[in-house]
């Protein structure tokens, strides 16, 4: 391009040749500003070419350019070069529970993020949808993993979105590091960002890894152990494992779409210690305990189908804002239903809300038609409860909320399970 413009500029001054001196001049300094306009065009073309115009941060054809330039430069004066890849965790969700638009302006704003918490001669680039990578120069993977963690924390702590929503970033992030890899060709350092990214979001997402996580196995079991498990044991151990995976996940996506949620998963988390004690010396059986502590884990999920003008309202409910609360053990039967392993908690969930009276929801269950362990989740989370902060009320004081389920037992809450829980309380430290 800028050669085919000097050209131009030069055949011109050849068909010149018969001006006076004065003309020369005034048509050199046209055609000067022709050439400068014309680099002008030039740079804002080839800006066009390597920039995402809505994030405004490089593409992937610079990111081409510049990681072969990084990496030849880094290979011939022996210099140190990490790259890190970035996936946002869930980000689809965010799409489906907002809008598209939302999910796009959350990306111009992550975009914002990450160029700011970067030094000036590192690369910010938009790899592809919700994909960024950075390029450091200079930087070892010890720099390059502290760097990295640094962006994480900042980025999980900002509110992203608008007045109307907010959220919570995740990200998983996976770094490549020159000479430390081994790596021979540029495009290696990318491929092999990929490959760790993976092993990170394997992993539950919202972290950083270099090789060094991906090196460490766990030690596989062994043939003997292999025959002292029975096949039933081993299944019930995967099965287990596969649920408390699939609830963290929940937990953070839960976390991820509405901030003011965290309280809810810090609840349930609450909730489930409370619950499991409680099954313990009621003797139930392991697999009894482990649908407690998961249907406790995910008895609040149904809230995330009530509006924060309802969940968060500083005043009384009205009757049809209460009606709507009121749904939201069925709104998380809803959500659980499409989770075949999650069936079994689904009636525990269902009827956390019933009372011993009759009086609750959704079914108005009375004394023990209601499962037993939706009878020890109610009276935790309603201890919980009370001992929380509300927007309309200031947490009561431990004392105050046992002398509130005392006085509630044999009505609101099954007898038997409230002495039990009393006495837990009153031997915890
Ligand atoms: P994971 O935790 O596994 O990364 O889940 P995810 O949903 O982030 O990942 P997945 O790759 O399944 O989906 C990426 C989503 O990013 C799909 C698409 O809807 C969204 N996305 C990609 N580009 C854009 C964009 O420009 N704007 C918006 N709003 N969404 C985008
Ligand atoms: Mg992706
Ligand atoms: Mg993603």
């Amino acid at each position: 391009m800028k050669r085919k413009s000097e050209k131009i500029v030069k055949q011109v001054n050849i068909t010149e040749h018969n001006k006076t001196e004065e003309e020369l001049k005034q048509s050199e300094e046209k055609y000067r500003k022709l050439y400068e306009e014309l680099k002008e065009v030039n740079k804002e073309l080839r800006e066009l070419i390597i920039i995402d115009p809505h994030t405004e941060l490089y593409n992937f054809r610079y990111f081409e350019e510049v990681v072969e330039k990084e990496f030849e430069y880094a290979k011939r004066y022996s210099h140190s070069l990490s790259l890190v890849m970035i996936d946002i965790d869930y980000f689809k969700s965010i799409n489906d529970v907002y809008d598209h638009q939302f999910g796009d302006l959350v990306l111009k704003q992550l975009a914002k993020q990450l160029k700011g918490n970067v030094r000036r001669y590192d690369t910010v680039i938009r790899f592809g949808g919700e994909e960024f990578v950075i390029i450091f120069p200079g930087v070892d993977r010890a720099e390059a993993l502290n760097l990295s963690n640094k962006i994480l924390s900042t980025v999980n702590s900002y509110n992203f979105g608008n007045e109307e929503h907010s959220v919570r970033l995740r990200l998983s992030m996976g770094i490549t590091s020159y000479p430390e890899d081994r790596v021979t060709k540029a495009t290696d350092l990318l491929d092999f960002a990929d490959q760790i990214l993976h092993k990170v979001k394997e992993d539950g997402g919202n972290r950083v890894y270099s090789s060094n996580n991906i090196k460490i196995r766990k030690t596989p079991i062994s043939e003997d152990e292999k025959k002292v498990k029975s096949l039933k044991e081993m299944l019930d151990e995967i099965t287990r494992r596969a649920n408390q995976t699939l609830i963290k996940t929940i937990s953070a996506f839960i976390k991820t779409i509405d901030i003011e949620s965290v309280y809810t998963v810090e609840h349930s988390e609450k909730v489930s210690k409370y619950a499991v004690k409680i099954s313990k010396i009621l003797d139930l059986s392991e697999n009894e305990i482990g649908l407690i502590e998961e249907a406790s884990l995910l008895h609040d999920i149904g809230k995330i189908g009530i509006s924060r003008k309802i969940l968060f309202k500083n005043g009384k409910l009205t009757e049809e804002e209460y009606e709507r609360v009121k749904k939201h053990p069925e709104i998380a039967v809803d959500i659980i239903r499409s989770i075949r392993n999650l069936h079994s908690v689904i009636p525990i969930i269902l009827h956390h809300h019933e009372r011993w009276n009759g009086k609750g929801y959704p079914d108005g269950l009375k004394g023990e038609d209601i499962p037993l362990e939706a009878r020890i989740i109610t009276v935790a989370d309603v201890y919980h409860a009370l001992t929380s902060n509300r927007p309309y009320r200031k947490a009561y004081s431990k004392n105050e909320a046992m002398e509130i389920i005392k006085n509630s037992s044999g009505t609101d809450f099954d007898p038997k399970i409230v002495e039990i829980f009393l006495k837990i309380l009153r031997e915890e430290k």
